[in-house]
């Protein structure tokens, strides 16, 4: 059933904002239990950050709270509900390799990372090159391997989520960006561009960059979102060396100061030059000087002999200042609930990240299991110390 509509004037017990990986995602698990509405700005869901993804699955990424919600949602990857049609991920072993100066940064990395896993190791630079054949010989000193990472069908991830919630009734408006909110005795009331309104006890507000934005309509304090654009680019595979690319198409390769990285992806490969540069909300665009340095490392590092880019699109990975999701009640605004900050891993966190957020939402507290992989509402709270300003 297509629950898709225009209305005006509709009483829900929670209102999600964004129709991003988030807002699907934590509209799916709330739907369980609550009526729902998803309202989306754009005229297509996932049009902003969640369509502009890498797509991967890294459990070595991020700091310890986003490991360990990662670590928490790979059942759901390999083995998922029914609410996804076909497999959702595809082996991508990630290897990030280091030159000299680098060395010291990756072995501190795998310190951290290593006692998690079981399926991470070091690797001298001819084994890095055996890995991925398109290293450049030489290049790498010392690499780490982590071969229980992951591609991932971000599409049909998000396309599950939302088949999930129209099965338990919810109701999805696109082209509905909020403008305004009031309150009403116990209830929020929401306007849209259009002038159309709707009620609701509980918003989540799960606006990616926009959440600032968002809550200042609510009267709430901002959590000080650092939007950070990233630009991606689609390069074809090299003619001259066509065994070394089909090895290479393996694996994910990354340098360890995460100034570059490249996987397989179609006939050719995606490549990024990984910057994090500040911008304020928007329809984010690439940048050819970012393009035109990612070009220089890569043809330092590859034989990828990189000229041509066929595509490019860039993203906002929107980021808190200790690079943790914040997901709970505001402290200071009844009625109002952050689901925000997914920073670079918003897709692979995204199915424990919903079922926290909908326990803390309903119950105030977090599922058994994902307390047993060491995640803690104080580490997700928005009022916790480190988002001061
Ligand atoms: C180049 C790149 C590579 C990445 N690679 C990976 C990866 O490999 N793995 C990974 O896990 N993550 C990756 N990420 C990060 C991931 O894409 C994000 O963490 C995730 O998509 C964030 O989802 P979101 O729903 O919070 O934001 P969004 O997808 O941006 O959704 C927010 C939505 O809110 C809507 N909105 C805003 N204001 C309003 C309003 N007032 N009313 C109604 N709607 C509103 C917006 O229109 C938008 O659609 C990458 C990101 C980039 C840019």
């Amino acid at each position: 059933m297509d629950n898709t509509a225009s209305i005006t004037a509709a009483d829900f017990d929670t209102i999600v904002v964004g129709g991003g990986i988030a807002g699907v995602s934590i509209a799916y698990e709330l739907a369980a239990h609550r009526s729902v509405a998803l309202v989306e700005r754009e005229s297509t869901l996932a049009y902003h950050t969640t369509g502009r993804s890498a797509a991967t699955f890294l459990e070595s990424y991020g700091n310890a709270t986003v490991r360990a919600l990662t670590r928490a949602s790979r059942d759901f990857f390999v083995a998922p509900p029914d609410i996804v049609d076909g497999p959702l991920v595809a082996e991508l072993p990630l290897l990030i390799v280091a030159e000299e100066t680098e060395v010291d940064g990756l072995r501190a990395l795998y310190e951290t990372v290593s006692p998690r896993s079981q399926t991470i190791e070091l690797v001298d630079g001819n084994a890095a090159e055996q890995l991925n054949p398109m290293l450049r010989s030489g290049y790498t000193d010392l690499a780490m391997v982590d071969y229980g990472s992951l591609e991932l069908d971000v599409h049909g991830l998000h396309q599950g989520f939302l088949r999930g919630l129209r099965r338990r009734g919810g109701t999805v408006l696109k082209s509905a960006g909020i403008v305004e909110a009031r309150r009403e005795r116990s209830s929020w009331v929401l306007r849209d561009a259009a002038g159309d309104e709707l009620r609701a006890r509980t918003v989540v507000n799960a606006a990616g960059a926009w959440c600032d934005e968002v809550a200042g309509m609510f009267g709430a304090a901002p959590i000080g979102i650092a939007p950070l654009r990233r630009t991606a680019f689609m390069v074809p595979d090299p003619r001259e060396t066509p065994a070394r690319s089909i090895a290479a198409r393996r694996t994910m390769t990354m340098s360890a100061s995460e100034d570059f990285y490249f996987k397989p992806d179609g006939a050719g490969f995606l490549c990024s030059p990984a910057e994090e540069t500040p911008q304020p909300p928007s329809d984010a665009k690439p940048d050819d000087l970012e393009i035109a340095r990612a070009i220089e490392r890569l043809n330092e590092a590859t034989l990828l002999a990189v000229r041509s880019v066929s595509t490019s699109w860039a993203g906002l990975r929107s980021f808190t200042a200790d690079r943790t999701p914040v997901v709970g009640p505001d402290p200071a605004v009844d009625g109002l609930f952050w689901f925000a900050g997914q920073g670079g891993y918003g897709i692979q966190m995204a199915p424990a990240l919903a079922r926290a957020g909908a326990s803390l939402a309903l119950t105030d507290d977090l599922p058994a299991d994902l307390a047993d992989f060491g995640i803690t509402a104080a580490s997700l709270a928005p009022g916790r110390s480190a988002l001061a300003a």
